[in-house]
C-alpha cells in the first residue's frame, strides 16, 4: 500500500470546511480577505493565525523606532485611503488595519491562536485538509478548504537571525535581538552597540540615542540612506484645496509609484550618478569632513538592496549631534567588555543590539503533501511567484522588495478571484501550473537572481525556496511596473494553467 491510499483510505475527516482558507492575518493575509469578500461575494472562507491579533510584522517587532520604510500610500491598499504622513510607524499601521478589518466585518472569519501545521491535499476529493493546533488548548483541529491562500510572510516570527560569533559566551553584558526586543530594558547611560546596517538599525540607532550614554552602529558594509522629509508635498496641497482623500490616495499613490519607476530605471541605467546623488544626501547632513564613502558607500548597485529611508534624515542628525556614530569593521570575536574588531580597535558595550536580519521560512513551516507525498518546494517551480508545480490550489502571496510589498497583495488578490471565479463559471475543481515540454527542459535556477537582488535572508536560505526558470513567467521577477499590466491580462486558459 502507497503513502497515497493510505492518507485515502484511512483519513476521512474533513472537518469544518470553507471555500477558501486563508494563512495568517498580516497585511497579506487581511488584504486577501478584503479582496476574496468584494470580489467573490458568494464564498466562505476563514484565516488561521497563530498570534493573538491581526498585524503580523507589526505586532512582531517592538523595538524602539520601529515603522515602516515605504511610504503608507503604497504600503496602505488600494482600496482605504491612508490619511497620515508616508512613513508610519507600526501603532499606526496597525490602527490603519483594524479600521480595514472593523468597516469590512473582516474579524468574524478570524480564527486568532490556531497556528497551522499541516495541510494534505487530495485530487480525489479536489481538497485541502487542513491541521491546526488550537493554541489555548492545545487541540488539533481539522479543517478543509478548496482553495488554500498562503499569506504567511516569508521570515520565522518567534526569533531571529543572530550569527555565531566566537566568543558571544563570555559577554558579560545583555545581547539582545530586534525581533524578540525586551519590555523593561534600560538603556539609560549604557554604552550600546548596535551591529547591522539595515532598516532595522537605521530606525533604531536614532530611536535610542538620546537615552544612551552612546550608540555606536557597527557595520561589516555600508547601504545606501535616503534621507528625505517625512511629508509629501502633492498630497498636503491635494487637502488644501478641499480634494476627498480616495482621489488624493489614488493620485499621490500614482506620484509615487511613477518617481519610484524612474529611480529604478535610473539605478539600472546610470548607477553611478544615483549613487553619487545619494552620497550628497548624506554630505548635506554630515558634512565635508566625514568620512562618507567608508560608511555610506556600497559597494553595491543602488537597490541591489533595499534602499533605506530615514524621515528627516535621522540617524545622520543623531551623527552629527555627537550621540551616535557608525564603526565600519569585522568583529574578530566578542569580549567580556564588548566587541574585538579585525582592525584592532575594541568597542566597549554594556548592551550589543544584533540587527542582523531573520530567518526565512518557505510557506510558513507547514507540512504540506500532495496526494500523500511530502512537497519539497526547492523542488517546484514557481509560476509567476505564487504558484508551484506539483501543488494545486495554492497561491502564496510573496510581495515586493523593491516596491511596497502590498501593491502585490492588491494585485494578486484581483488575480486569484479571477481565477476562482473562473473555476467556477468552468466548473473545474483543480488548477495547476503545468511546464511545457520545453520548459521542462530548461535549467532550473534559484529563486532570486543575486545579480538583481541579495539580502542576507534570501541569500542564507534560497535552497530551500522553490526555483525559477530563465523565463519572467516562471519567476517572482520583483517588476511591479510590468506585472501591473500584464497581471490583469494572464489567460486563465493558457497553456501554463491546467484545470481538472
Ligand atoms: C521591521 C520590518 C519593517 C518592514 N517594513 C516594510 C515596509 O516599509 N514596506 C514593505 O513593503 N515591506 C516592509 N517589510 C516587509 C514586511 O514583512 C511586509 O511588507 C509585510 O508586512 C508582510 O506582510 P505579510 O502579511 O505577508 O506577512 P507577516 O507580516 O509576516 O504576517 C504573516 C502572519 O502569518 C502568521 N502565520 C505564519 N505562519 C503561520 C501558520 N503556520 N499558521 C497560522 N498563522 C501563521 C504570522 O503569525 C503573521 O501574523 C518590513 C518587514 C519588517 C520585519
Amino acid at each position: 500500500m502507497n503513502e497515497t491510499e493510505t492518507l485515502e483510505s484511512v483519513d476521512t475527516d474533513t472537518g469544518e470546511y470553507f471555500d477558501v482558507l486563508i494563512i495568517g492575518a498580516g497585511i497579506s493575509g487581511v488584504g486577501s480577505a478584503y479582496h476574496l469578500q468584494t470580489q467573490c461575494p458568494g464564498k466562505s472562507y476563514v484565516i488561521l493565525e497563530t498570534k493573538d491579533t491581526f498585524g503580523g510584522t507589526w505586532v512582531t517587532h517592538t523595538y524602539p523606532g520601529i515603522r515602516s520604510d515605504s511610504d503608507l500610500y503604497t504600503f496602505g491598499y488600494r482600496f482605504k485611503p491612508w490619511v497620515g504622513a508616508p512613513i508610519a510607524s507600526a501603532d499606526e499601521i496597525l490602527k490603519y488595519m483594524g479600521e480595514v478589518i472593523e468597516e469590512n466585518a473582516l474579524d468574524e472569519h478570524i480564527r486568532y491562536r490556531h497556528r497551522n501545521d499541516r495541510a494534505e491535499w487530495s485530487s480525489t476529493e479536489k481538497l485541502w485538509r487542513v491541521d491546526a493546533t488550537d493554541l489555548d488548548t492545545g487541540e488539533t483541529k481539522r479543517f478543509s478548504t478548496s482553495f488554500l491562500w498562503a499569506c504567511q510572510g516569508y521570515y520565522h516570527h518567534e526569533q531571529g537571525y543572530t550569527p555565531d560569533w566566537p566568543g558571544m559566551e563570555d559577554f558579560q553584558g545583555q545581547i539582545v535581538h530586534p525581533q524578540t526586543w525586551p519590555e523593561n530594558i534600560d538603556l539609560t547611560g549604557k554604552k550600546v552597540v548596535c551591529i547591522g546596517s539595515g532598516a532595522t538599525a537605521a530606525t533604531l540607532v536614532p530611536a535610542i540615542a538620546d537615552d544612551c550614554e552612546h550608540v555606536t552602529l557597527l557595520q561589516r558594509s555600508p547601504t545606501y540612506f535616503y534621507p528625505a522629509s517625512n511629508q509629501n508635498e502633492l498630497a498636503d496641497r491635494l487637502r488644501q484645496i478641499g480634494i476627498e482623500e480616495e482621489t488624493v490616495h489614488r493620485i499621490v499613490r500614482q506620484q509615487i509609484l511613477f518617481d519610484q519607476d524612474e529611480l529604478t530605471r535610473r539605478c539600472q541605467t546610470e548607477p553611478d550618478a544615483v549613487r553619487q546623488e545619494l552620497l550628497e544626501g548624506v554630505k548635506a547632513y554630515l558634512g565635508e569632513d566625514y568620512p562618507i564613502e567608508e560608511h555610506f558607500g556600497p559597494t553595491y548597485r543602488p537597490w541591489q538592496q533595499r534602499l533605506a529611508f530615514l524621515p528627516d534624515g535621522d540617524m545622520f542628525q543623531g551623527i552629527a549631534a555627537g550621540k551616535a556614530s557608525v564603526v565600519t569593521d569585522t568583529i574578530e570575536s566578542f569580549t567580556e567588555t564588548g566587541i574585538q574588531l579585525t582592525s584592532g580597535q575594541h568597542l566597549d558595550a554594556d548592551i550589543i543590539i544584533t540587527a542582523t536580519g531573520f530567518n526565512l521560512s518557505v510557506l510558513g513551516n507547514i507540512d504540506f503533501t500532495v496526494d500523500g507525498q511530502r512537497v519539497d518546494f526547492a523542488d517546484t517551480v514557481t509560476w509567476r511567484g505564487m504558484m508551484f508545480t506539483g501543488v494545486p490550489n495554492l497561491v502564496w502571496v510573496f510581495g515586493y522588495f523593491r516596491a511596497s510589498w502590498t501593491l502585490r497583495v492588491d494585485m494578486l488578490g484581483d488575480f486569484v478571484c479571477r481565477l476562482l471565479n473562473h473555476m467556477d463559471a468552468k466548473g473545474a475543481r483543480q488548477v495547476e501550473v503545468q511546464l511545457s515540454p520545453e520548459e521542462e527542459t530548461m535549467e532550473r535556477l534559484p529563486w532570486g537572481n543575486p545579480d538583481d537582488f541579495n539580502p542576507g535572508y534570501l541569500m542564507r536560505r534560497m535552497h530551500l525556496l522553490p526555483k525559477r526558470l530563465d523565463k519572467y513567467e516562471w519567476q517572482h521577477t520583483q517588476d511591479y511596473w510590468r506585472e501591473k499590466d500584464e497581471f490583469p491580462k494572464i489567460d486563465l486558459d493558457g497553456p501554463a494553467l491546467k484545470y481538472s
